[in-house]
């Protein structure tokens, strides 16, 4: 595949330790995207009677032709694997840097099959796949995993997707944590993930990725950021401690509403928190590679150190 995809498929097999490569070009023209390649894989090498939480499941995590570029937004990568909350497939998707990271390796999905003795954490740079012993890391949060690995790997540059001791002790709704405020946190990736005795999967690319008509593909983005621009300010996220004037994505639970009339007694019962946090003047802003929504509110807490909130 010439442009836009990374090309290839990085498939792990973590019971046997086969680490192998097959093309994207045997999804993508019928499959298009994360979702399409997800959902195909899970479609042809799961079946009814797969325990999710068995070697047997298979857990991806993909990203589309556009990750990597100018497209806005385009940061996001796509979790699937048989759900152990639903039993049926399970996605979750997230921002962050991770996604791009892939794509400069060269690949467009990592493909995890089995399941490793014990605690491991795939390292991937460029070309150079490994499985690594992560018995270290063992009980670690997902910001200290993130620190760890980094240090081990002697790169401050690698991007980490990673569980934390929910994931590890099978809490059935983990998330997959990527930075400080990048969460799967649906359908519980996570706890696939600690089933399968995988702590992390660090990426560092240094190949870019080929656009085929660069000045044009650069127009076309340009005219995207500019339409997006206006809207802005409404697409802030979840909203439980409120924005003034609220945006209008209050949602609540599984989105079952989108209003919560209770919203004031809950200002008026963290009033400390909600006189603090009001005008949202924290640090500064946050968000994921290349989206100029920037969602998040960067506050350093005298308790937890650097918290992303949005
Ligand atoms: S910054 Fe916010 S809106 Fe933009 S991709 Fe990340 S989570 Fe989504």
């Amino acid at each position: 595949m010439e442009y836009m995809y990374g090309g290839t498929l990085l498939r792990v097999d973590l019971s046997t330790g086969e680490i192998r490569r097959t093309p994207t070009a045997d999804y993508a023209d019928l499959w298009l995207g994360a979702r399409g390649i997800n959902s195909r894989i899970l479609y042809e090498e799961t079946t009814g009677d797969t325990d999710p939480l068995g070697p047997e499941n298979v857990i991806l995590f993909s990203i589309g032709p556009f990750t990597g570029t100018m497209v806005p937004g385009s940061g996001r990568v796509e979790i699937a694997a048989k759900s152990p909350v639903t039993g049926f497939q399970g996605m979750s998707n997230m921002g962050g840097y991770w996604g791009p990271e892939l794509k400069y390796a060269g690949y467009d999905s990592v493909v995890v099959k089995g399941a490793a003795e014990k605690l491991v954490y795939i390292s991937i740079y460029n070309d150079k796949v490994e499985i690594r012993d992560a018995s270290h890391l063992a009980g670690k949060d997902t910001f200290e995993t993130q620190d760890l690995i980094r240090e081990e790997l002697k790169d401050p540059e690698v991007e980490v997707v990673c569980i934390g001791p929910a994931g590890e002790n099978l809490i059935g709704y983990a998330s997959v944590q990527n930075r400080l405020g990048n969460a799967a946190g649906r359908t519980g990736m996570g706890t696939v993930m600690g089933a399968k005795n995988l702590k992390a999967i660090a990426v560092r690319g240094t190949r870019g990725v080929r656009v085929a008509q660069p000045e044009k593909f650069m127009e076309l983005c340009l005219e995207a950021l500019a339409e997006q621009k206006p809207l802005i300010g409404m697409a802030k996220t979840t909203d439980a401690i409120g924005n003034d004037p609220p945006s209008w994505g209050e949602t609540l639970g599984n989105y079952e509403a989108t209003q919560w009339v209770k919203q004031k007694e809950l200002r008026g019962g963290h009033k400390p928190f909600w006189e603090k946090h009001k005008n949202r003047q924290g640090l500064g802003i946050a968000g994921c590679f290349n989206c100029q929504v920037r969602c998040m509110d960067y506050y350093d807490n005298s308790d937890l150190g650097p918290v992303v909130v949005n």
